[in-house]
């Protein structure tokens, strides 16, 4: 390695022979890099010269300050600036270690630098050469000496290592940040004069950033502190501009797209809602305005309602799409698992049959098809009767899984499709493209379905500006009168008995409860998971005799958990013990306790999730946070979960203390861990935003930004 390093001061001499490369040339091509380093190299995705060029520095040492010998103290890091005044070798007999001593001296006095086993780094040194050193005094018998760690001759017109703030590389097996500083010194050199500038000048005029020039250099080879954070917050900047041009242009294209323009139809909307057992919360009625706004323009709508479990979406996606219906369209409604999709029949069948609307029911996995028929009764009819009748237009709304558009080669089974199809319902299901929304419609249509998608999941506003940004966002941020908060409480190991008695005590009053046992990292349906939830599946029912135990996790087939839920929801057993598979929206609403194992392994929206299992009837309902990890961290964070019951509070917690992984839809991005550190910053995302709003009409005017954000598509694949 320190061969390598000697190498280095005649690297810079190299210049010209880098002249002739572009970022897509192998690293194995780069002068030193031999097989051996460039297969390491491989191994952390460094595979081109670009790759490695834009290898940032995970962070930075100060060596500003050189320390003069005279005031080492002891096992205190310091640099040193000296000449070497003697060089010594000998050998350890005890330890059969080689010893290799410098003297070294500056003005003030000197000091023996010894390294161990080092004895081929002799070559290197010269008496009389000055050097720059970086280490600790340390003691060692009767004497103290100073033990190095990095070390530069200062003979060069610039140091690559003991700069006053040393970048540092992250490293890996055989792969230390001293080497990939060495290759990359002359690389930044010879390229930062011929890189273009990517960014349109105003933008970096208005929002004050670094050139691309002087960041390119200043990220890997800082003057100061302040530059290297300069440079980095330049080529953040410049990531969630990409992310916001790249989801602007998705929606500016949607909107090319033509889809049925509907009028709003006041009074059946009104005679709907007096319909209602109960009174729509202010929050429900604005949303449903602004949806009707959206299906009145003859532009696809692409719209997200975001709101808490039980804030109650199903009513007003049913609102719409009676409107819709009676302009004269279809609506499909698609839900997650087969189970909710026939909540949902339910539902909106009840709700809508006093306008003479036929629903039908489309499950994949059964193989059994329902169509509900004027007569408030339901008939039972083939796939292939369902499919006619949707295709005739005779259908009004049809509601199913994903086996509504899942195309399978094999598969032959006909295609569902509609004769008008107007609006597209997603219930907790993300991304959802006008590729699949045309895969639904006749084929000489030539009209885009209005898509309507619907999740408890809170978004952060940060994600809501960039990864979400092509979705316009309603929110229902009250919950229907009348609902209890639920009581929440975290659980210590010493106060479990003192749960189990709650909890036993709850079961007795005739009420059910959850358990969620711990998540496993990586390993969602795994066997450590399966075996967790018998573990804790035996022990409970030993604990509680008298009580019915069952289990759900994600090796069960999707009948299976069917089954379970449903006889969980007719109370043939009290308490369900459950993966994180469980599943969303299912109302059980005798369920009034959830207790969650090692609720630490969890993010708060997650927990929050969980926590919208119970509460959802009039009775009161508590939710158990388990946890063995009693550190300051750890409880304040689930402290937060006892606080607020607001998903989108408890959201925005999560983004800032855990980053935005776990939120859905991010890891698909496969963002760097600089842009997921960017995403907590709501200030740069909106300035980012805007930067892209205004630019994204202009964009042919700046094809090096054009280019950078052809390649960013490239690389996202996001439907
Ligand atoms: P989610 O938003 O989780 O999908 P649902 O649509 O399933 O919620 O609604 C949850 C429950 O709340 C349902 O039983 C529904 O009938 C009821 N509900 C919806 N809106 C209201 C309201 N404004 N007032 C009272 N209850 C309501
Ligand atoms: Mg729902």
């Amino acid at each position: 390695m320190d061969r390598a390093l000697d190498c280095g001061s005649r690297g810079y001499k190299f210049e010209s022979c880098w002249a002739h490369m572009n970022f897509s040339t192998p690293i194995e091509n780069i002068k030193y890099i031999g097989e051996k380093q460039a297969k390491k190299l491989k191994r952390i995705k460094i595979n081109t010269l670009g790759d490695l060029l834009f290898y940032f520095p995970e962070h930075y040492e100060d060596f500003s300050q050189i320390t003069k010998i005279r005031n080492l103290k002891l096992n205190e890091n310091a640099v040193l600036k000296g000449k070497i005044t003697e060089i010594n070798e000998s050998r350890s007999f005890k330890k059969k270690m080689s010893i290799l001593t410098l003297l070294l001296s500056d003005d003030s006095a000197s000091v023996e630098v010894i390294f161990f086993n080092q004895s081929f780094l002799k070559q290197n040194f010269q008496k009389g050469e000055e050097i720059i050193i970086a280490g600790k005094l340390r003691f060692k018998g009767t004497s103290v000496y100073f033990s190095p760690t990095v070390y530069e001759k200062t003979n060069k017109e610039e140091l690559t290592h003991l700069r006053e703030i040393m970048p540092v590389y992250k490293e890996t097996r055989g792969l230390s940040s001293k080497y990939i500083r060495f290759l990359l010194k002359p690389l930044v050199d010879s390229f930062k004069n011929k890189l273009p500038e990517t960014l349109p000048e105003e933008v970096i005029r208005e929002n004050n950033l670094m050139s691309f020039k002087e960041a390119f250099e200043q990220i890997h080879f800082p003057k100061t502190m302040e530059s290297a954070q300069r440079a980095k917050e330049r080529f953040v900047f410049e990531q969630l501009f990409l992310i916001s041009l790249f989801s602007l242009k998705k929606k500016y294209e949607m909107k090319n797209e033509k889809a049925q323009k509907m009028e709003i139809k006041e009074d059946v909307l009104e005679r709907l809602e007096s319909s209602l057992p109960y009174k729509l919360t202010t929050a429900q009625k604005r949303v449903i305005k602004e949806i009707l706004k959206d299906l009145n323009i003859p532009h696809p709508m692409n719209r997200l309602i975001q709101g808490d479990v039980g804030s109650g979406k199903t009513v007003v996606a049913g609102s719409v799409a009676l409107n819709a219906i009676r302009n004269k369209t279809q609506v499909v409604i698609m839900a997650p698992t087969e189970i909710l999709a026939k909540q949902h029949f339910k539902t909106i069948f009840d709700m809508l049959k006093k306008f003479r609307v036929n629903v039908g029911l489309l499950t994949g996995k059964e193989d059994k098809y329902y169509s509900y028929k004027l007569k408030n009764e339901t008939i039972e009819i083939s796939r292939e009767k369902l499919l006619k009748k949707c295709m005739e237009g005779e259908i009004d709304v049809l509601i199913g899984t994903q086996a509504l558009i899942v195309k399978k080669e094999k598969d032959k089974k006909p295609k569902v499709l509609f004769k008008n199809l107007g609006l597209v319902v997603i219930d907790e299901q993300h991304r959802f493209g006008v590729k699949q929304r045309k895969q639904l419609c006749l084929e000489n249509n030539d009209k885009v379905p209005h898509l309507l998608s619907m999740t408890a999941t809170p978004i952060p506003r940060s994600l809501a500006l960039t990864i979400w940004g092509d979705l316009d966002l309603s929110i229902i941020d009250k919950m229907p009168k009348g609902r209890k908060e639920v009581k929440t409480s975290i659980i210590l190991p010493i106060e479990r008995e003192k749960t189990y008695h709650f909890i036993e005590k709850e079961l007795i009053k005739g009420n059910q409860c959850f358990v969620i046992c711990p998540r496993i990292e990586e390993d969602e349906s795994s066997t450590l998971e399966l075996k967790n939830v018998k573990d804790e599946y035996e022990k409970l029912k030993e604990m509680f005799p008298d009580f019915k135990i069952e289990m759900l996790h994600g090796k069960m087939k999707i009948k299976e958990k069917d089954e379970i839920m449903k006889n969980f929801k007719k109370k043939k057993f009290q308490i369900l013990v459950s993966t994180s598979v469980i599943e969303v929206g299912i109302d059980i609403p005798d369920a009034t306790v959830i207790l969650i194992e090692g609720a630490d392994r969890f993010g708060l929206s997650q927990l929050h999730q969980f926590r919208g299992r119970v509460g959802r009837s009039d009775k009161q309902s508590y939710c158990f946070l388990s946890t063995d990890l009693n550190n300051r961290k750890t409880i304040e964070r689930l402290k937060a979960m006892e606080k607020y019951s607001s998903g989108f509070k408890l959201s925005e917690i999560d983004l800032k203390l855990r980053g935005p992984g776990d939120f859905l839809g991010v890891k698909q991005w496969g963002f760097s861990d600089y842009i997921m550190d960017a995403l907590k910053d709501i200030k740069m995302v909106e300035k980012a935003k805007e930067a892209a709003k205004k630019i994204l009409p202009r964009i042919r005017e700046y094809p090096s930004t054009s280019k950078r954000l052809e390649s960013f598509e490239d690389k996202v694949h996001i439907e």
